[in-house]
């Protein structure tokens, strides 16, 4: 059984916390790790070596400065599979879904490998005669990560990379309850030739996030996470003077017309819906089935949703694993048996799982829910569990309106053949990610991931030129040098 390190000023420190918080293999209930629980002390030491080392860090030519990105990426391609495995171990998805994860990590490292052309500024001559202004941008000095549980390697990389390249020094928190595969990373960022102290990690719960909220060290901020908390770090971060972005929840719908090719989208509405078991910010998590596409929708999502295969995710063939823990399973449980009871009526019903051989795991299996009353808890709330809620209506207006009756607008997807009905959705919808024809609408690395209303707090999103603009600061310089001032050479 593993003990988490903390990694400051390129050396692995254990933290001299009381408290330990459990890392645990919610397919078998084996306990893996126990996470350090550090607080002001680790926090404090890690920043101040941030923001010594950025004196000298941003000081470096940008093509050094990528050098050891180009390094990492190649050591996390030929430790990718060891990396996946160890996702799937301490969080659950299966190893295809890992390895998914990890592409995407990988991609955005290459992404920030760019940055010499990437944070370039703009400039012209001659804004009044012989006077030029130019746009720099400089970096901000000490960036953050603070990660949820669900995406253990990929969501820092939507933002260190980038960072780093740019000329910041770095601080990551990882989630908790995950901490192993960000412990692995950091061996593999400990041999990419980073200078010491440019990149850090200290592991912890609140208190760890507290005291990077109020360090004045730390001049950005980014979180993922639930909305709660998203919206505590941002009134936090950004109450003491700090750029932030926090990421949220999520309660994805997905509307399907009469004329949506069934046979070829089912599948992949399914593994939106069920992938990661439901754990996922871009899971579909509300059906809105219009006019004639009820009933043949209904019956295909039952008959796939039943044989969907259940396991652990390092087992050959497994389609969805379990969900993270004891009580994440109850609280699921416990919003299926309240649909219920609001009116709705339960079609295939993933309670009380028991998965041969992995009897201890924290097992739901595909839930599929009809008639879900448009106000109840079901209809509104972040599930994150594999349950698909159905509604109806008659008309694609009816479905836009219940699309943007919700809070959260981090994803909307439509299934159609038609054009006009595919325009009109995507321009009317109020939310940050839409699919057309599309089951997760995951941005790529050089696009910025765009939750809206209640999935983002920000102006500037993860990723692409978006990270850029995040983590540098704008310098506006106007210059004017007389003829008459002018050596002859
Ligand atoms: P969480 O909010 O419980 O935790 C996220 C991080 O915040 C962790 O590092 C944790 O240590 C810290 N934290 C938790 N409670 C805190 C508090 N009270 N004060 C300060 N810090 C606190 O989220 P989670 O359960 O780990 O992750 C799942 C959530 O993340 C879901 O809501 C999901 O939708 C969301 N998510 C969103 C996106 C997105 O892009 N919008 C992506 C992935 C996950």
């Amino acid at each position: 059984m593993e003990k988490i390190l903390n990694y400051v000023n390129g050396e692995w420190i254990s933290s001299g916390a009381k408290e330990y918080a459990d890392v645990i293999n919610p397919a078998t209930a084996e306990l893996l790790a126990k996470t350090p629980l550090g607080g002001a002390e680790e926090v404090d030491k890690a920043v101040l070596c941030a923001a010594q080392v950025f004196k000298e860090w941003r000081r470096v030519p940008v093509l050094e400065r990528v050098k050891p990105l180009f390094k990492l990426r190649e050591l996390l391609i030929e430790n990718f599979d060891d990396l996946a495995r160890t996702i799937t171990m301490e969080c659950g998805k299966t190893f295809e879904e890992a390895r998914g994860e990890m592409l995407r990590a990988v991609e955005n490292v290459a992404m920030a490998t760019a940055m010499p052309i990437m944070m370039q500024g703009y400039n012209n001559e001659d804004i009044s005669a012989g006077i030029d202004e130019m746009m720099i941008r400089q970096p901000l000095g000490v960036g953050t990560t603070i990660a949820p549980f669900n995406f253990p390697a990929m969501i820092t990389f939507w933002f260190m990379p980038y960072a780093l390249a740019t000329g910041n020094t770095f601080l990551v928190k990882p989630s908790e309850r995950v901490s192993i595969t960000m412990q692995k990373i950091f061996r593999l960022i400990d041999q990419s030739g980073f200078p010491k102290g440019v990149v850090n990690m200290v592991n912890g719960a609140k208190p760890a996030v507290d005291a990077i909220l109020n360090h004045p060290g730390v001049r950005a901020v980014t979180f993922v996470g639930s909305t709660p908390v998203a919206k505590y770090i941002y009134s936090q971060a950004s109450a003491s003077g700090k750029r932030v972005q926090a990421q949220g929840g999520a309660k994805n719908p997905t509307v399907i017309m009469p004329d949506a090719d069934m046979d070829t989208s089912i599948k992949i509405i399914a593994d939106s819906a069920f992938g990661s078991a439901g754990q996922r910010c871009l899971a579909t998590s509300v059906i809105i089935t219009v006019g004639g596409a009820r009933e043949p929708f209904t019956e295909m999502i039952l008959n796939v949703a039943s044989n969907r295969v259940v396991g652990y995710g390092l087992d050959n063939g497994v389609e969805m694993g379990p969900v993270i823990s004891a009580q994440s399973k109850q609280r699921i449980e416990g919003l299926i048996g309240g649909s219920a009871a609001e009116g709705a009526r339960i079609l295939v019903d993933g309670r009380d799982s028991k998965i041969s051989g992995y009897e201890n795991g924290y097992f739901v299996r595909p839930t599929v829910v009809t008639d879900v009353n448009p106000k109840s808890e079901l209809a509104f709330s972040e599930v994150f569990g594999p349950v698909l809620g159905l509604m109806h209506v008659e008309t694609l207006d009816e479905a836009i309106k219940l699309v943007n009756d919700r809070n959260y607008g981090n994803m909307a997807n439509i299934f159609t053949r038609d054009g006009g009905a595919a325009r009109k959705f995507r321009y009317e919808v109020e939310a940050g990610n839409v699919g057309v024809n599309i089951g997760v609408a995951a941005p790529m690395a050089f696009f910025p991931f765009s939750g809206w209303k209640d999935s983002f707090f920000g102006d500037m999103h993860g990723q692409g030129m978006d990270a850029v603009e995040f983590f540098t600061q704008k310098k506006v310089v106007i210059e004017r040098w007389p003829k008459e001032w002018s050596r002859k050479f």
